[in-house]
């Protein structure tokens, strides 16, 4: 049985072009990515394959403008593709938002922010050198930003350094759980330029493409994780590393207003969750029908506890598929308070919804649809991931919830 998309086009008023871009995303990922997820999960190793496969049907370059060679996608249009892929293979999702997210920001996201006449000529310049490694020549970009500190949730200035030096600066620093280590061309990695005062400011944050064969960059530490374990977040360690002007992905400064400014662009992890909470779910309905290749043969749809249980997971998921829509189609810059707060919620939704969903999956199916020849436990496992991820942890958009309802901005106590 062929699956619907997650989103039917005409029910959410997509257009064609964007319904057959996410089929396309979709039918990679149920021919391709859905065989080749188990061993990724069981080896915990990167799905180079499917990388091969993302840039043979130009999705490497989904978000790259049609003038740079991309497919020219917008935001939603993104999320609605990583959903369809995460419905077959989490940890490919994942990663691919590292990635995508290298060409969000500098792309369609910067065309929205602030910046002088010459730094965007410059800037227009650089993204055009990140864009054709990507379109044309496959590269792959990571995303590391998390240090074990405060930083990746914007409460301080990232530890890792970027010192100014002729033609470019030299980093040093430590990223951790640093997603695709090992298997990316290049490190987007976010850090702190060194200024004459010496004091680290979050607005110096530079976002630098450092190449993984430069010298200095090293990968260290275990991978062997609960879930998500085709991603390889392993440790990176940048010892004095040089690094060119043209690196810069996007200008100094720019990160820091996009931080505060389009907000969405860390929604953007939430897609990986909703395809797998979607998932927990199909695996259940074909389960439950006598549908999954491998199960036990017969169905178990007759009991009116089992049907409760799947009603159960339905509300579930429909609440959260339409607060999740709402809220990605709501991406811009500086959007009202209320859809920031919407935003969070979403976050919040997903992730934890992902993991409930697949917690009654397991409960409603039963003892044999646990067992690893299936996908349901990676789906469980990996789904227990979603909340811990920063910077919008579950309990830092809990934090955000309560207080952006109950105080107006700049408002206090005193
Ligand atoms: C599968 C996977 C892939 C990842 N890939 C990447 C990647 O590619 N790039 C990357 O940069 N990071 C990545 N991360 C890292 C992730 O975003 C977090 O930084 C990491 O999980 C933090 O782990 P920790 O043990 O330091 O937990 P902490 O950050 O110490 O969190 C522990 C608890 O404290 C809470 N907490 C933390 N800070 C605050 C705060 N300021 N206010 C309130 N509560 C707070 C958290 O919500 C959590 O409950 C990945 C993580 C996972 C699990």
């Amino acid at each position: 049985m062929d699956a619907a998309p997650i989103y039917d086009p005409a029910t959410y008023g997509l257009t064609a072009q964007q319904a057959a871009l996410i089929a396309s995303a979709q039918q990679l990922a149920a021919d391709k990515f859905a065989p080749r997820a188990a061993r990724y999960d069981r080896e915990a190793s990167f799905p180079t394959e499917n990388y091969r496969d993302l840039h043979a049907a130009g999705l490497l370059a989904i978000c790259i403008p049609q003038s740079h060679g991309g497919l020219g996608a917008d935001y939603r249009t993104y999320a609605l593709a990583a959903a369809e892929i995460a419905r077959h293979c989490g940890a490919t999702a994942l990663t691919w938002n590292m990635h995508v997210c290298s060409t969000l920001w500098a792309g369609p996201l910067a065309d929205d922010l602030q910046m002088d006449d010459a730094t965007r000529a410059e800037h227009e310049r650089r993204r055009a050198i990140h864009f054709r490694r990507i379109a044309v020549d496959g590269a792959i970009y990571a995303q590391p930003f998390s240090e074990g500190n405060a930083s990746a949730v914007g409460a301080i200035a990232f530890g890792t350094a970027a010192r100014p030096v002729d033609g470019g600066w030299i980093i040093s620093g430590k990223k951790i759980f640093a997603s695709l280590s090992g298997n990316a061309d290049y490190y987007g990695v976010l850090c702190t330029e060194v200024t004459p005062e010496g004091t680290a400011q979050r607005r110096n944050t530079l976002y630098l493409a450092v190449p993984a064969a430069a010298p200095g960059v090293r990968v260290s530490g275990e991978w062997d994780p609960l879930g998500m374990r085709g991603t390889v977040s392993r440790t990176l360690e940048f010892a004095d590393v040089f690094v060119e002007h043209d690196a810069a992905i996007m200008p100094r400064g720019v990160y820091f207003q996009a931080a505060s400014r389009w907000p969405h662009m860390f929604l953007t992890l939430a897609p990986t969750y909703l395809g797998l909470a979607q998932a927990a779910f199909d695996f259940t309905v074909r389960y439950l029908r006598g549908e999954v290749p491998g199960a036990p043969p017969g169905k178990r749809r007759g009991s009116a506890v089992k049907q409760l249980a799947v009603a159960d997971m339905q509300i579930k998921l429909e609440q959260v598929k339409a607060l999740w829509f709402q809220a990605v189609s709501e991406a811009r810059v500086d959007p009202t308070p209320e859809q920031r707060l919407r935003a969070y919620a979403a976050q919040f939704a997903t992730m934890e919804t992902a993991n409930d969903l697949a917690r009654l999956a397991i409960r409603t199916c039963g003892g044999h649809s646990m067992f690893r020849s299936l996908p349901l436990e990676r789906i469980y496992r990996d789904s227990r991931c979603g909340s811990l991820m920063a910077p919008w942890t579950a309990e830092i958009c809990l934090e955000r919830i309560g207080r952006g309802a109950l105080y107006q901005e700049g408002e206090t106590d005193d």
